[in-house]
Protein backbone atom coordinates (compact mmCIF):
# COMPACT_ATOMS: atom_id res chain seq x y z
CA UNK A 1 0.00 0.00 0.00
CA UNK A 2 1.24 3.46 -1.16
CA UNK A 3 0.74 6.50 1.33
CA UNK A 4 0.57 9.68 0.78
CA UNK A 5 3.90 11.59 1.62
CA UNK A 6 5.44 15.56 2.15
CA UNK A 7 8.59 15.69 0.95
CA UNK A 8 11.25 19.34 0.49
CA UNK A 9 12.72 19.29 -2.69
CA UNK A 10 15.08 22.22 -3.56
CA UNK A 11 15.76 23.90 -6.90
CA UNK A 12 19.51 24.40 -6.13
CA UNK A 13 21.25 27.35 -7.12
CA UNK A 14 22.65 26.62 -10.39
CA UNK A 15 19.41 25.59 -11.67
CA UNK A 16 17.85 29.11 -10.68
CA UNK A 17 21.17 30.57 -11.90
CA UNK A 18 20.35 28.67 -15.62
CA UNK A 19 16.45 29.91 -15.70
CA UNK A 20 16.11 25.69 -15.49
CA UNK A 21 14.43 26.16 -12.48
CA UNK A 22 10.91 25.49 -13.97
CA UNK A 23 12.19 22.61 -16.00
CA UNK A 24 12.99 20.91 -12.26
CA UNK A 25 9.51 21.60 -10.92
CA UNK A 26 8.17 20.41 -14.49
CA UNK A 27 9.50 16.76 -13.70
CA UNK A 28 7.58 16.98 -10.81
CA UNK A 29 4.28 18.57 -11.72
CA UNK A 30 4.65 16.01 -15.03
CA UNK A 31 4.27 12.82 -12.17
CA UNK A 32 1.76 14.12 -10.83
CA UNK A 33 3.03 15.72 -7.62
CA UNK A 34 1.75 18.28 -6.15
CA UNK A 35 3.74 21.40 -4.78
CA UNK A 36 1.49 22.08 -1.51
CA UNK A 37 4.31 25.50 -0.21
CA UNK A 38 7.01 27.17 -2.62
CA UNK A 39 9.00 29.70 -2.08
CA UNK A 40 12.91 31.24 -3.26
CA UNK A 41 15.26 32.02 -0.69
CA UNK A 42 19.09 32.97 -0.68
CA UNK A 43 20.40 30.79 1.98
CA UNK A 44 23.25 32.16 4.28
CA UNK A 45 26.76 29.64 4.49
CA UNK A 46 25.50 29.28 8.32
CA UNK A 47 21.83 28.26 6.76
CA UNK A 48 23.30 26.00 3.83
CA UNK A 49 25.22 24.30 7.39
CA UNK A 50 22.36 23.79 9.60
CA UNK A 51 20.16 22.20 6.70
CA UNK A 52 23.23 19.97 5.71
CA UNK A 53 24.24 19.23 9.52
CA UNK A 54 24.16 15.43 9.01
CA UNK A 55 27.08 15.44 6.16
CA UNK A 56 29.47 17.85 8.68
CA UNK A 57 32.39 15.78 9.10
CA UNK A 58 32.20 14.35 4.86
CA UNK A 59 35.45 16.32 2.84
CA UNK A 60 32.43 17.91 0.29
CA UNK A 61 30.35 19.86 3.53
CA UNK A 62 32.29 23.80 3.20
CA UNK A 63 32.11 23.76 -0.54
CA UNK A 64 28.30 22.13 -0.73
CA UNK A 65 28.14 24.88 1.75
CA UNK A 66 29.52 27.90 0.03
CA UNK A 67 27.42 26.52 -3.18
CA UNK A 68 24.47 26.29 -1.77
CA UNK A 69 24.69 29.80 -0.84
CA UNK A 70 25.98 31.35 -4.00
CA UNK A 71 22.71 32.29 -5.53
CA UNK A 72 19.00 31.88 -4.87
CA UNK A 73 17.13 28.58 -4.29
CA UNK A 74 13.14 27.86 -4.88
CA UNK A 75 12.13 25.46 -1.92
CA UNK A 76 8.76 23.15 -2.37
CA UNK A 77 6.99 20.75 -0.26
CA UNK A 78 5.64 18.21 -2.75
CA UNK A 79 2.63 15.65 -1.58
CA UNK A 80 1.65 12.55 -3.16
CA UNK A 81 1.64 9.07 -3.00
CA UNK A 82 5.40 7.83 -1.73
CA UNK A 83 6.61 11.46 -2.56
CA UNK A 84 9.74 10.87 -0.92
CA UNK A 85 11.20 7.99 -2.95
CA UNK A 86 9.56 9.00 -6.23
CA UNK A 87 10.98 12.46 -5.85
CA UNK A 88 14.46 10.34 -5.31
CA UNK A 89 14.07 8.42 -8.06
CA UNK A 90 12.92 11.54 -10.43
CA UNK A 91 16.04 13.68 -9.35
CA UNK A 92 17.99 10.12 -10.31
CA UNK A 93 22.05 9.45 -8.96
CA UNK A 94 23.93 11.99 -6.58
CA UNK A 95 26.68 11.96 -9.39
CA UNK A 96 25.28 12.96 -13.23
CA UNK A 97 27.30 10.22 -14.33
CA UNK A 98 25.39 7.61 -12.73
CA UNK A 99 22.01 9.46 -13.65
CA UNK A 100 19.70 7.51 -15.52
CA UNK A 101 18.29 8.50 -18.59
CA UNK A 102 15.17 10.75 -18.27
CA UNK A 103 16.45 11.94 -14.82
CA UNK A 104 16.57 15.71 -13.93
CA UNK A 105 20.19 15.14 -12.68
CA UNK A 106 21.03 13.17 -15.83
CA UNK A 107 19.35 16.30 -18.09
CA UNK A 108 20.61 19.15 -15.90
CA UNK A 109 23.39 18.53 -12.98
CA UNK A 110 26.82 19.63 -14.33
CA UNK A 111 28.90 18.08 -11.19
CA UNK A 112 28.45 15.49 -8.37
CA UNK A 113 28.21 19.12 -6.65
CA UNK A 114 26.22 21.23 -8.98
CA UNK A 115 23.42 18.68 -9.20
CA UNK A 116 20.55 20.55 -10.07
CA UNK A 117 18.08 19.49 -7.29
CA UNK A 118 17.57 18.32 -3.65
CA UNK A 119 14.98 15.76 -2.14
CA UNK A 120 14.83 14.64 1.61
CA UNK A 121 16.01 11.02 1.50
CA UNK A 122 13.55 9.63 4.51
CA UNK A 123 10.41 10.15 6.38
CA UNK A 124 12.46 11.73 9.05
CA UNK A 125 14.56 13.95 7.11
CA UNK A 126 11.39 15.63 4.98
CA UNK A 127 10.13 16.34 8.53
CA UNK A 128 13.51 17.79 9.43
CA UNK A 129 14.08 19.50 6.05
CA UNK A 130 10.35 20.50 5.08
CA UNK A 131 10.02 22.78 9.06
CA UNK A 132 13.24 23.87 8.27
CA UNK A 133 11.85 25.98 5.73
CA UNK A 134 8.22 26.07 6.23
CA UNK A 135 5.53 26.70 9.02
CA UNK A 136 2.29 24.94 9.09
CA UNK A 137 0.32 27.88 8.01
CA UNK A 138 2.57 27.90 4.46
CA UNK A 139 1.90 24.65 3.66
CA UNK A 140 -1.56 23.52 1.95
CA UNK A 141 -3.91 21.78 3.33
CA UNK A 142 -5.07 19.72 0.05
CA UNK A 143 -8.03 18.13 2.05
CA UNK A 144 -9.74 21.70 3.13
CA UNK A 145 -12.98 22.19 2.60
CA UNK A 146 -14.49 25.52 1.34
N1 LIG B 1 27.99 16.40 -2.80
C1 LIG B 1 29.24 16.87 -3.17
N2 LIG B 1 30.26 15.94 -3.31
C2 LIG B 1 30.08 14.61 -3.10
C3 LIG B 1 28.80 14.16 -2.71
C4 LIG B 1 27.78 15.08 -2.57
O1 LIG B 1 29.43 18.07 -3.34
O2 LIG B 1 31.04 13.83 -3.24
C5 LIG B 1 26.89 17.37 -2.64
C6 LIG B 1 25.83 17.27 -3.73
O3 LIG B 1 25.35 18.59 -4.03
C7 LIG B 1 24.76 16.44 -3.05
C8 LIG B 1 24.84 16.96 -1.62
O4 LIG B 1 26.23 17.14 -1.41
O5 LIG B 1 23.49 16.60 -3.65
C9 LIG B 1 24.29 16.03 -0.55
O6 LIG B 1 24.89 14.75 -0.70
P1 LIG B 1 24.02 13.43 -0.62
O7 LIG B 1 24.95 12.28 -0.54
O8 LIG B 1 22.99 13.58 0.44
O9 LIG B 1 23.33 13.39 -2.09
P2 LIG B 1 21.80 13.56 -2.54
O10 LIG B 1 20.94 13.05 -1.42
O11 LIG B 1 21.59 15.03 -2.83
O12 LIG B 1 21.69 12.74 -3.80
MG1 LIG C 1 20.93 13.57 0.58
Amino acid sequence: MSEMERTLTIVKPDSVRGNVANEVLGFFERAGLRIVALKMVWLSKEQAEGFYVVHKERPFYSSLCEFMSSGPSIVAVLEGDDAIARVRTIMGATNPADALAGTIRRKLASSIQENAVHGSDSPASAEYEIGFFFSKSEIIQTERKQ
